[in-house]
């Protein structure tokens, strides 16, 4: 356990990287009190499951599809792994993903019955950190041994120390104090500024119960479309049957069509996108209703050098750089840099207590 008094740990994101993090400070310093804020109106960050309004039908994952777990994670992640699997939040894939490239056997694949935003409500609700939603922080200040964590809405949160999860380039998109201690560390600005992440749109379909969907796949890659790459129709791909909720089906676009029309709006583009699903699926039926959606920074394309996992910013009051841009864009991408967090964090509070 940390040995220091109680404090307020204020961690922006409610993604993978954040709620991982929350629920490994509860156990390690269970005297401090967590706050998460995150600007969507759900949690899950990149990892989101959406639900239709007007059918009766699955969710969409929109963005993680599934999850890969590696050789090198799997001793080393084994209880994150182990907990997910036993609780129900994961199991092993047991669809066909057609056009699958990575034929790794050491790889083992699985699905989020609920959707990927389980797993991180999972261990947001095992961290019983205070939540904050629709909350854009916009400015993060230093204000003495305190840091100040400003929302578009004009609300302050201080807090003792401060973690931000969110993709780089919105870090460096922030106001206030945090802006001009990323200028006086030049390496660690052009370190930042090197991380670069793919875009993508996605677009989820809703279907009402009793319509058939032909196909036989969970998931698919699409190499030879020039917009469309990767199609999941949902109940497979979960290896769900629930004849009382419709299918649902979600669509990624490839990343050059992405990067071409990355300024233009979602809505303006889910009728091409539809139009070219069409010719890659003729067989697909009308939805009862269409979401899109736009990643402008999807997946990790350059992480920070050496992947470090976090980066101390500031030591007193301590601030933390985190998330998939210092590791990869995977779960286990995310729970490493959660751990490093986590561990820089009691390095950091550790050292200044022994002072
Ligand atoms: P995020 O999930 O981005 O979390 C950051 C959070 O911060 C978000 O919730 C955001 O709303 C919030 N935020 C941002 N700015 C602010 C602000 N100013 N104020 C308050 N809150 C803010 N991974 C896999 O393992 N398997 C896959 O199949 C897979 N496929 C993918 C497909 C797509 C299309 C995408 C987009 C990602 C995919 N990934 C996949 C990657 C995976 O989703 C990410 O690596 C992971 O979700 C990143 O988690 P994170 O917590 O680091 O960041």
């Amino acid at each position: 356990m940390m040995k220091t008094a109680m404090e307020r740990i204020g961690i922006v994101g409610a993604g993978m990287t954040g709620a991982t993090l929350a629920s490994l400070l509860r156990t390690e310093c269970a005297e401090s009190k967590l706050l998460v804020l995150d600007k969507g109106r759900g949690v899950g960050g990149r990892m989101s499951t959406s639900r239709s309004m007007k059918a009766n039908s699955f969710t969409v994952d929109l963005g993680a599809q599934y999850i890969s777990i590696t050789e090198a994670y799997k001793d080393k992640h084994h209880r994150f792994h182990d907990e997910l699997t036993s609780e129900g939040i994961l199991k092993t894939l047991s669809s066909e993903i057609d056009g699958h490239r990575n034929k790794d056997l050491s790889v083992t694949n699985y699905v989020a019955p609920e959707g990927v935003s389980s797993i991180v409500k999972h261990f947001l609700n095992q961290s019983g950190a205070e939540l904050k939603k629709s909350e854009q922080i916009t400015r993060v200040d230093v204000n003495g041994n305190k840091v100040q964590m400003t929302s578009d809405s004009g609300q302050m949160y201080e807090c003792d120390s401060a973690v931000l999860t969110m993709p780089v380039p919105q870090i460096l998109q922030l106001q206030g104090s945090i802006a001009d201690i990323i200028n006086s560390k030049p390496d660690v600005k052009q370190n930042l500024e090197n991380v670069s992440y793919s875009s993508r749109f996605a677009v989820g379909l809703f279907y009402n119960p009793g319509t058939k969907i032909s196909y036989t796949w969970g998931g698919k890659y699409i190499t030879e479309n020039p917009c469309v790459r990767f199609v999941a129709i949902e109940n497979k791909k979960r290896g769900l049957n629930n004849p009382k909720l419709g299918p649902s089906v979600t669509v990624h676009t490839n990343v050059p069509f992405s990067l071409e029309n990355l300024e233009q709006d979602k809505n303006v583009m889910v009728p091409t996108i539809l139009q070219h699903l069409r010719d890659v699926l003729p067989e697909l039926p009308e939805p009862a209703e269409i979401k899109g959606h736009k990643w402008r920074f999807s997946q990790v394309h350059k992480a920070y050098v050496n992947n470090p996992g976090c980066v101390v910013l500031n030591e007193s009051p301590l601030i933390v750089l985190a998330g998939d841009g210092f590791t990869h864009s995977t779960m286990d991408g995310c729970i490493a840099s959660a751990i490093s967090t986590k561990d820089a964090m009691l390095r950091v509070i550790g050292s200044k207590s022994n002072i």
